[in-house]
């Protein structure tokens, strides 16, 4: 299975990824997640792109497209993936169709996630991110908890530099005008399925399951 979640920032694409993953145990690629652990690390990497990252802009393309060739080289990626937050221009876009072709690799889903803006940038300024697992839980499921539910760190929530309320419309405007054209590049390729990002978690992944069984018609084997 090889997926490519699409979607503005805040749209559920790593929790829907996450579940998704842990499902049909292939490899969540999240390139948000390998930025921000090269930042924790300080790489040469992370040093470059922590300014980046702050700021809501984009890490230039000829760096995340080589990140991604990397990515690709691991056996891990060969019986699937799901690639979360690339492509994110019509560059990015163009590469990976390149890489993609090399690998004769043609049975790509895209799924696209949908929600209104308005409720996204209220999910993600309520948004808390654990610091030792990466899991992001809205403030109400946690406020009166220190301990994660997942990894059970203690004490280790944090609010995302970059869903600060300034930074998430500026984010909102890099969608509009650099990644969403990279949904029309597909579209006209036939490749993009749309899921409604507004309901429950669980329902959403009830839909992204419909929807890749309509896709592949494999039904008994991805019920949920
Ligand atoms: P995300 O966790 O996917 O929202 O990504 C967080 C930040 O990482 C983005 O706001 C960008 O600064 C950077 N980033 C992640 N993926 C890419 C990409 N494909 N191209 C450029 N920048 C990216």
């Amino acid at each position: 299975m090889r997926i490519i979640l699409f979607g503005s920032p805040g749209v559920g694409k790593g929790t829907q990824a996450k579940i998704l993953s842990a499902k049909f145990n292939i490899p969540h690629i999240s390139t948000g997640d390998i930025l921000r652990q090269s930042v924790k690390d300080q790489t040469p990497l992370g040093i470059q792109a922590q300014n980046i990252l702050n700021k809501g802009e984009l890490v230039s393309d000829n760096i995340m497209i080589e990140l991604i060739k990397d990515t690709f080289q691991n056996a891990k990626c060969k019986n699937g993936f799901i690639l979360d937050g690339f492509p994110r221009s019509l560059a990015q876009a163009f590469a990976l169709d390149k890489i993609l072709l090399e690998l004769n690799i043609n049975d790509v889903i895209l799924l696209t996630i949908t929600a209104d803006e308005e409720e996204l940038v209220k999910r993600l300024t309520n948004r808390r991110a654990c610091r030792n697992c990466g899991n992001i839980f809205n403030y109400n499921e946690i406020k009166d908890n220190n301990e994660c539910p997942v990894c059970k760190a203690k004490n280790s929530f944090y609010l995302r530099d970059d869903d600060s309320e300034k930074v998430i419309r500026h984010r909102m405007d890099v969608f509009k005008t650099t990644t969403r054209p990279v949904l029309d590049h597909y579209e006209e390729k036939n490749m993009v399925i749309y899921i409604n990002g507004s309901s429950s978690v669980e329902e959403v992944t009830k839909n992204i399951i419909s929807a890749i069984e309509a896709r592949t018609g494999k039904k008994d084997s991805i019920s949920v």
